[in-house]
């Protein structure tokens, strides 16, 4: 099991793994889960340390992978996703063979975590970047029956929760992993403190955010929040929990050592947002969100075509997409991390952050 916090990204596998019941996840102050082992409950049988992702990697058969640039032809598919409609497609391929789509959902109380949806009405509700860490662990039985009911399965989620699936369930042939480009994932209290935040601003019952909302063709740089059925819209820089998490502050600490930054995955597919797309082929920049799409495996380049009829795509290479996070981790940014943290523990988020950029400045 871990030794240091930077060694877990929270994927909560070992919880599941553990037969005897000794693994509770709990939060640490700053936020983030971490399992907590019951001494007496354990046998000491080294599952847990088996499973975990971060120093196992798994040895990919099919090294060799390739590269798309993607648009839905359907509007709505761009529109309500967060990059180029992507998800929306392979969820609807795979609902079509009888199969289970896992992704991360929001509940109304703002938190976040995995589903498996089996209805169109149900995949609506993974639709969209949540810019916080969904809790995955609790699927991973449900992956692992369903799988060897032979049921078609597609779990979407960060790197490491896909490495996570995969080391929980096995190889299977039914079994579907595609992983995102992965900035870092926020702190899943201090996003409900944002809540509370955001509520007692506008004197109401937190309903819904859209992090990335595209009426504004600004390829999603627009929030949209909905408070008991108000909506209120604002730039996504002038938002300060966003702001905190780009300036690098609300990562955990396991992503700025993240393994799974490089365009080599332990996913049959990744997707992201196609960073320069201007630049590469300025025709298709109409501000409604571009994907990348990386196929790693033959699994992977099956589902790719069936699908690819429903896109516009271009293949591309690795130099047209690489985008930071597809090369490196995230950078730590030092001593401001801690003092945000320190700032966040008696101060609101808002004037954490405004505080923040005012000792950054000097
Ligand atoms: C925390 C986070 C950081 C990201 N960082 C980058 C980045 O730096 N660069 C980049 O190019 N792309 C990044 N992405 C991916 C990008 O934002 C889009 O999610 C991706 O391109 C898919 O878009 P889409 O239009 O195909 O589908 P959409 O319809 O937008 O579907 C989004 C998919 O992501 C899943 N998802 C949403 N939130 C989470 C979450 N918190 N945890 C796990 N799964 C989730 C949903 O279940 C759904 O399957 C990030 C995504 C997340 C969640
Ligand atoms: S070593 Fe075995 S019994 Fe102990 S916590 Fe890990 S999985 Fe559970
Ligand atoms: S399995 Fe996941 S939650 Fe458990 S220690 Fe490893 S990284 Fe952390
Ligand atoms: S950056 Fe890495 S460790 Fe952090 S959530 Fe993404 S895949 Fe996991």
């Amino acid at each position: 099991m871990r030794r240091q916090k930077s060694e877990c990204c929270g994927c909560g596998v070992c919880t599941a793994v553990c037969q005897y019941g000794a693994i509770r996840m709990t939060f640490d102050k700053e936020g983030y889960a971490y399992p907590c082992i019951d001494r007496k409950k354990c046998t000491g049988c080294g599952r847990c340390r088996e499973m975990c992702p971060i120093g196992n990697s798994i040895s990919m058969p099919e090294p060799e992978h390739r590269c798309f640039g993607v648009q839905a032809k359907s509007d709505n598919d761009r529109i309500e996703s967060s990059s180029g409609g992507v998800f929306p497609v392979l969820a609807r391929k795979v609902l079509s063979q009888n199969g289970i789509v896992f992704g991360a959902m929001m509940e109304s109380d703002g938190a976040v975590r995995h589903f498996g949806a089996q209805t169109p009405e149900e995949v609506e509700r993974l639709r969209k970047t949540k810019y916080v860490q969904s809790e995955a662990a609790g699927c991973c039985r449900q992956i692992f029956q369903s799988v060897r009911e032979g049921r078609q399965i597609l779990f979407v989620g960060t790197p490491c929760q896909c490495s996570a699936v995969r080391r929980y369930v096995g190889e299977a042939e039914n079994l579907l992993l595609a992983d995102l480009v992965c900035y870092g994932v926020p702190s899943p209290v201090k996003w409900g403190k944002y809540i509370k935040e955001l509520e007692k601003r506008y004197q109401g019952s937190f309903e819904s955010i859209s992090f990335r909302d595209k009426r504004e063709k600004d390829n999603g740089h627009t929030i949209a929040v909905r408070i008991d059925g108000r909506e209120y819209t604002w730039p996504i820089g002038e938002d300060c929990f966003c702001n905190a998490y780009f300036c690098n502050y609300l990562l955990r600490p396991s992503c700025y050592m993240c393994r799974f930054c490089t365009m080599e995955r332990e996913s049959d597919l990744t997707m992201g947002d196609f960073w320069g797309i201007d630049k590469v082929r300025p025709e298709w920049d109409d501000g409604m969100g571009t994907s990348l799409v990386i196929v790693h495996s033959k699994k992977g380049m099956a589902l790719w075509e069936s699908v690819r009829e429903d896109f516009r795509y271009f293949e591309c290479r690795d130099e047209d997409i690489l985008q930071p996070r597809l090369q490196s981790p995230t950078a730590h940014p030092g001593w401001r991390r801690e003092v945000f943290f320190r700032l966040c523990r008696i101060l609101t988020l808002d004037t954490s952050g405004r505080i923040m950029r005012r000792l950054v400045k000097r």
